[in-house]
């Protein structure tokens, strides 16, 4: 049986660092599709539109693809990498924007939920408990202070090498959080049936332990 684990939260509340960690140690299929969303962004910024039939008709010439090492995911538009290129903050700072678009989402979801149906997989978005997996195992929503979201960034910026300014950072994820959970279609928002768990101040494994302990209750 396939298994569907759907992780919503805020930016920076630790979704896709322990959703990655548990697909590796549970041998699940791993989607971030917040990354998704982003290539959508970028392919605006590059292309200097927003009108979704341009980005969607570029988007199925060059599908978004998703390359898994132990330590890391790469994520591709056609054949070009562009895994560090969707985490700057220009991307960052349109995204809201673009992904509110319904055509934009509509695109997404059906990819989404096609990959979805191919194998077992954790997910980790701000709508896959409410809208792409509804029907899914278990849903989590983390949650967490908007300072120690900002910090957690800022700290994974550094570590790759990304130019990162925290105050900044902490601005742009308050502003994205507002947009994201006030638009009207697919909104930010917990579904009735997750579980809430606030991260602050909570380890990575802590979180992973906590979410894994739910999974292996479901079975
Ligand atoms: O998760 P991440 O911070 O990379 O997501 C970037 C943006 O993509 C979010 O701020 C949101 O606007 C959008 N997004 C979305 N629905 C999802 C995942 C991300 O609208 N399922």
């Amino acid at each position: 049986m396939k298994l569907q684990i759907a992780i919503d939260g805020p930016a920076g509340s630790g979704k896709s660092t322990v959703a990655k960690r548990i697909a590796h140690e549970l041998h699940l299929t791993y989607l971030d599709t917040g990354a998704m969303y982003r290539c959508a962004t970028l392919v605006s910024l590059q292309k200097g539109t927003k009108e979704p039939s341009a980005l969607i008709n570029f988007l199925t010439e060059n599908p978004i693809s998703f390359q898994n090492t132990r330590a890391d995911q790469r994520v591709f538009i056609g054949l070009n990498d562009v895994s560090a290129a969707i985490r700057t903050p220009e991307v960052a700072a349109a995204v809201s924007e673009i992904s509110a678009l319904p055509e934009i989402r509509d695109f997404m979801t059906a990819e989404q939920r096609r990959i979805a149906a191919d194998s077992s997989i954790i997910m980790d978005g701000r709508d896959i408990g409410t809208v792409v997996l509804p029907d899914a195992d278990l849903k989590i929503f983390l949650s967490a202070d908007v300072h120690e979201r900002a910090e957690r960034r800022h700290k994974e910026n550094i570590e790759k090498g990304i130019p990162s300014a925290l105050a900044e950072i902490e601005r742009t994820i308050a502003a994205r959080d507002l947009y994201d959970s006030t638009r009207a279609i697919a909104p930010l928002k917990k579904a009735p049936d997750a579980i809430e768990y606030d991260t602050t101040g909570k380890t990575i494994d802590e979180v992973v332990a906590f979410i894994e302990e739910k999974i292996k209750s479901l079975s």
